[in-house]
């Protein structure tokens, strides 16, 4: 069914310049071909919005802000087939066509034909915003399960859950997960959720502390002392899995000392501006295994996470803070970037 609305006027968050958001008005067209418009309903502001506002000099002013949001289908284009006007949906933050080589081997979130590594959505912090390859870029919101539960499958849950994934987490497992911001607390409730045997959290903010015990961390540590306390914990062997979720040259050294022969050191930490990161001469990268990973994407994903979502097992609403209207974005993303009044994710109405 093809469906065409008239162009629309939105409110949106924009990047005004280096460092600057701004709430403005926008024009959105009609969806083209395989797009679909989306009217939001919730929406929140992520580590790499504040990345692209501060530091990437390339993303010129004017450019639409956000890429984890829940709506309503309000729109579609020509050749959508899987979505239609009145579908609840949750967009993956990055765009996939679904056809290309790098899609067709389940590899969503580098696709071909939306041009990795910038094909991030923009635009969701806004009233409405257009999803292109709309039939592999968005999933359908089982209908019980709240905006609040939804959004994070659009982004952080599916990197954290990645990140213990992609080590291939056997259960029983101990885990030390470095880091516990939004990320390295979704694989916080990941390592639980496949049934890690001893989940180790290393954080020294109070509020991240005692949130990394509430998403199923046996034990928190703190940064300076969590290669002794991991491997007096672990008879001197080290841990089976280690998380990178901080993106430091540091806390990736401290993974490797703390994993033991065998063991998995699991990438997820965004290491810009570091020109290179370096593996130490001292042997403890040897016999260790050392994956990467970006935030999987694409339709049977996002649907995967929010079964996960419905089904009760995993719960990352703690993670919504504080709340706020969009009219009050440019102060929450001062609020964020400044990580005031122990803010870890704000939902945005
Ligand atoms: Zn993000
Ligand atoms: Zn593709």
């Amino acid at each position: 069914m093809q469906y065409q609305s008239p162009m629309v006027k939105v409110r949106a968050c924009v990047k005004k310049g280096q460092g600057k958001v701004a709430l403005t008005d926008i024009d959105l067209g009609d969806p083209g071909p395989g797009q679909a418009l989306v009217r939001t309903t919730l929406t929140t502001i992520c580590g790499s919005d504040i990345h692209i506002v501060d530091h990437i000099e390339e993303v010129p002013a004017g450019l639409p802000m956000g890429h984890e949001s829940v709506g309503v289908v309000e729109a579609i284009g020509e050749g959508v087939e899987r979505v239609k006007p009145g579908d609840r949906v949750v967009s993956a933050c990055l765009l996939s066509c679904g056809h290309c080589v790098r899609c067709q081997n389940g590899e969503h979130s580098v696709c071909q034909t939306f041009g990795a590594p910038m094909n991030l959505l923009f635009g969701a912090q806004a009233e409405a915003f257009l999803v292109s390859g709309a039939d592999h870029s968005m999933a359908i919101v089982p209908g019980g399960l709240d905006d609040r539960h939804a959004i994070f499958a659009a982004d952080i849950m599916s990197t954290g859950f990645a990140a213990i994934e992609r080590a291939r987490l056997e259960e029983g497992q101990t885990v030390a997960i470095f880091a516990q911001g939004p990320v390295g607390l979704c694989a916080t409730a990941a390592a639980k959720y496949y049934r890690a045997g001893v989940i180790v959290a290393v954080e020294s903010i109070p509020e991240r502390m005692e949130m990394a015990r509430r998403l199923g961390a046996d034990r928190v540590v703190r940064p300076e002392q969590a290669v002794d306390e991991i491997m007096t914990m672990t008879g001197g062997f080290g841990v089976d899995v280690a998380v990178e979720a901080l993106g430091k040259q540091v806390t990736f050294e401290n993974c490797l000392r703390v994993t033991r022969y065998g063991g998995t050191v699991s990438s997820v930490g965004v290491y810009t501006p570091l020109a290179a990161l370096t593996l130490p001469t001292d042997g403890t990268f040897l016999h260790r295994t050392i994956v990467t990973t970006l935030c999987p994407v694409g339709t049977k994903r996002l649907q995967r996470l929010l079964g996960i979502l419905d089904s009760g097992e995993v719960d990352l609403t703690p993670l919504l803070t504080h709340e706020r209207k969009l009219d009050d974005i440019v102060a929450s993303y001062d609020m964020f970037r400044n990580r005031k009044d122990g803010v870890m994710k704000i939902a945005i109405r």
